[in-house]
């Protein structure tokens, strides 16, 4: 098929016909599919139900009879083990929170902003505060910093990671940047990975703020899509207690993705002084978390091997989605020159690069058939993409009939939006 930008006009009319009646045919098909969320399908959560007998009413809490009672307000040692083996770090260094990572993020934001971190002014004190924001990046991340009122700045990411060199200018000459929003591993959209060089130009910051902190969303460090090619992200916290720069980075994670959305449990991993720090607030916020849910994953992953075996399973249910979405854009867009796409090795999303100022027509168009994706913009701060173009693809949830139905309809919708702005530019 003849690549779109070089079709003459009555070509371009012709095939607009075309496309406008295959759109009008899947239309009458009254589809309602959604591809808006990252969220896993009921066949993943499934293998995660027998964790939920590995405690029950005869279980024997003789040695644990504190983890049916208030306290232990840092998690439980079984626990700290299972996240400190997940992030390589060292137990002592994580604290085991209740069921949600992004409620930690907000939390520490929340603590810098009203009480500031390590005894600094808190940033509600000052004129303006500043967010660096690796794009396209993790609308809920965005969402957070918009609420208190942060500016936030668009970072621009290559495969390697944020652009560097602009990371280093605004962290190193502007005192109001208090933070960067980083998803090192197969991050939410693009799939990418820091590069090891990346990590160590993070460790290696020297903020111009004193209060300057890293927000390691390390979501999918162990959702990895292959066995045999599989992306992994240096220790960070190593790297800054290494570059002499140790509170400079909270790390996050969760088991949201390895057992159950919603009802999992959540960890950041960060430097003694920082865990000090941030207990200080939880003993007024918390007598403590749920320490059975805790137990109950310490138990059914003993090790990190059983977390790989049954992640694994995971990516064994995943990974046809995924292929099956690649393969359409594949065999229906790689000539026409109307959109690039990633093939990510993990993680939960593919990122769609469609002809600038396209997108949310894309996604419009999309909805009006019956098909909600994730809105165009939402991947950016304050929802502006600058050249409407990033599209985020979640293939995790409808079950692959549905997801390739999904797809055709996309599919067919870039091919529309694509020669309507042709036709409209000529
Ligand atoms: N961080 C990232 C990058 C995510 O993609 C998600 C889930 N979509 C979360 C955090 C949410 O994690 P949790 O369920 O632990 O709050």
């Amino acid at each position: 098929m003849k690549a779109y930008q070089e079709m003459n006009q009555d070509e371009l009319k012709t095939l607009h016909q075309q496309l406008s009646k295959q759109y009008q045919d899947m239309k009458d098909l009254h589809l309602q599919l959604n591809m808006a969320r990252g969220k896993p399908d009921f066949s993943q959560v499934e293998l995660s139900m027998p964790m939920l007998d590995t405690i029950n009413s005869h279980y024997d809490f003789s040695k644990q009879k504190d983890y049916c009672n208030y306290g232990i307000l840092d998690g439980i040692d079984e626990a700290k083990k299972f996240f400190a083996d997940m992030v390589e770090t060292t137990p002592d260094q994580i604290i085991v929170y209740g069921n949600s990572s992004l409620t930690i993020m907000f939390d520490q934001i929340s603590r810098g902003y009203t009480h500031g971190y390590l005894g600094n002014t808190p940033w509600c004190r000052l004129d303006k505060i500043k967010f660096l924001c690796p794009v396209p990046g993790y609308d809920r991340h965005f969402a957070i910093t918009e609420h208190f009122g942060f500016e936030m700045i668009p970072i621009p990411m290559d495969d390697n990671g944020p652009d560097m060199d602009l990371v280093e200018k605004y962290v190193q000459e502007d005192e109001s940047v208090k933070g960067i929003w980083c998803v090192p591993q197969y991050a939410n959209p693009s799939g990418i990975t820091y590069s090891d060089e990346v990590v160590e130009r993070f460790a290696h910051l020297k903020p111009a703020a004193k209060d300057f902190r890293i927000f390691w969303d390390n979501a999918y460090v162990v959702h990895h899509l292959y066995n045999d090619k599989q992306s992994h992200v240096k220790d960070i916290l190593k790297a800054c207690q290494d570059a002499g720069h140790p509170d400079m980075v909270f790390e996050f994670c969760s088991t949201s993705k390895v057992t159950f959305p919603g009802a999992g449990v959540a960890a950041m991993a960060t430097s003694m002084n920082n865990k000090k720090d941030t207990l200080k607030h939880m003993t007024v916020q918390s007598i403590g978390h749920d320490k059975l849910n805790q137990l109950r994953h310490a138990k059914y992953f003993q090790n990190f091997e059983s977390l790989t075996e049954h992640m694994q399973k995971q990516a064994d249910l995943l990974r046809p989605k995924f292929e099956m979405v690649i393969d359409i854009f594949e065999k229906e867009l790689a000539d026409l020159q109307i959109g690039t796409w990633t093939k990510p090795l993990g993680g939960y999303f593919i990122t769609f690069e469609a002809l600038q100022d396209c997108a949310k027509d894309i996604v419009q168009k999309c909805k009006e058939a019956g098909v909600i994706l994730t809105d165009a913009g939402a991947t950016f701060p304050y929802g502006k993409d600058p050249h409407d173009s990033i599209i985020r693809i979640a293939p995790s949830y409808p079950p692959l009939e549905e997801l390739k139905q999904a797809t055709d309809l996309f599919v067919l919708c870039v091919k529309l939006v694509s020669v309507e702005k042709l036709l409209e530019i000529r």
